[in-house]
């Protein structure tokens, strides 16, 4: 078996021998959380072995460590590396940052969401190196190169047809719609959001003065629904502090101070900001969520880069072919998430039901 070691740098500092050493020292609810972690780990990845890397529990897959994992002080911490920027919404609940996921040892990481970070993760590290797509082979460029972003949409539309958006335009209810429902089924957060408005209301007054369980039970559609249920007690209380109980007026102004109000809300980063944006009418921006960044970017229209951010910038580029119409862009938001939930998925594209297929710079290159 192996043994526990001291740090050669430090040679007072414990280091464990195994995954059981790590966890054996921990609280009760850091081992509970880790060890439920651990197990999901191992469903996702059963190949993957179990090891000790850097002095923390890690599990390693044909050489490589696919993912590690550890207690601090005052969380627990998942690290899947650079594919967290792929589940942008899916973490938005977490504090995030270069790969690692923090999270409170009483709200464990649901064990859907780690298995589909370990796949991607493990997709990531047995795909052969990434060329940038002009680098692929000259007959997928040139196909790519004769369908416009335009001609795209325009198929994706007779595959699809007219999809639902958001049930509002009001920019407050546009907030509550992010946070309404954590990781559920896209009809579950429209009956959540029903609910919401039956039994609440969704004025920030009368969300702020909702008695205690109500928010609860409508959250309840998503995972985390105690922290949810909070999250919109939050947006509430910004919307009556900051903005007066107004936040259309404010997205009625000018661009930069409407995107910064909509980034003070939980869960609303840049692209968050701008899909509100798009949907109140406002503007006319893509503003593409993961599902339909990670379409643009197989498509080859935006260069897929390290930070999702870049990626995010390089489709916005992208945008500029399609109609400067708030309808169109409407139109081709919802599209592309469609695609990319549909066919376009994050670790099996069903390429060969896909309209699109043989103008793909991805298919074209994988052949
Ligand atoms: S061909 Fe495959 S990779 Fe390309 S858009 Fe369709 S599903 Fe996605």
């Amino acid at each position: 078996m192996a043994r526990a070691k001291r740090s050669s740098r430090n040679p007072e500092r414990w280091r464990p021998g195994t995954i059981d050493g790590y966890l054996a020292r921990l609280t009760l609810e850091k081992r509970a959380a880790l060890q439920k972690l651990r197990g999901s780990i191992q469903s996702a990845a059963p190949r993957a072995e179990e090891c000790i890397s850097y002095g923390i529990p890690a599990f390693r897959l044909d050489g490589r460590v696919l993912v590690w994992f550890g207690a601090a002080t005052r969380h627990c911490s998942f690290f899947p590396g650079a594919v967290i920027e792929e589940f942008e919404e899916e973490l938005a609940g977490y504090d995030t940052s270069k790969g690692t996921v923090r999270f409170s040892p009483d709200e464990p990481l649901p064990a859907s969401l780690v298995r589909r970070l370990v796949k991607a993760r493990a997709a990531r590290i047995a795909a052969p190196k990434k060329r940038p797509i002009e680098g692929r082979s000259a007959r997928a460029e040139s196909s790519r190169g004769k369908m416009t972003l335009r001609e795209a949409v325009r198929i994706l539309d007779e595959q699809y047809g007219k999809l639902a958006g958001p049930p509002t335009s009001d920019p407050f209810e546009l907030v509550l719609w992010e946070n309404v429902a954590y990781l559920a089924s896209p009809g579950k957060r429209r009956e959540a959001f029903e609910q919401l408005r039956k039994t609440v209301g969704t004025t920030p007054a009368a969300i702020a003065g909702a008695p205690d369980g109500l928010l609860e039970k409508v959250t309840a559609r998503g995972i985390l629904w105690k922290a949810f249920a909070e999250k919109l007690r939050a947006c509430a209380r910004i919307a009556l502090e900051e903005h007066g109980g107004d936040l259309a007026a404010v997205v009625r102004g000018p661009l930069p101070a409407a995107k910064r109000a909509l980034r003070a809300y939980p869960g609303i980063g840049e692209p968050g900001a701008e899909k509100i944006l798009l949907f109140a009418g406002r503007d006319a921006l893509l503003a593409p969520d993961s599902n339909g960044l990670r379409v643009l970017a197989r498509l080859g229209f935006a260069r897929e880069e390290k930070s999702y951010a870049k990626t995010y910038a390089a489709a916005r580029d992208a945008a500029k072919a399609l109609p400067p119409a708030v309808r169109a862009m409407q139109k081709a938001h919802l599209l592309l998430q469609e695609h990319g939930r549909a066919l376009c998925k994050r670790t099996a594209p069903r390429c060969e039901a896909c309209p699109l297929t043989r103008k793909c710079a991805y298919a074209l290159g994988a052949r």
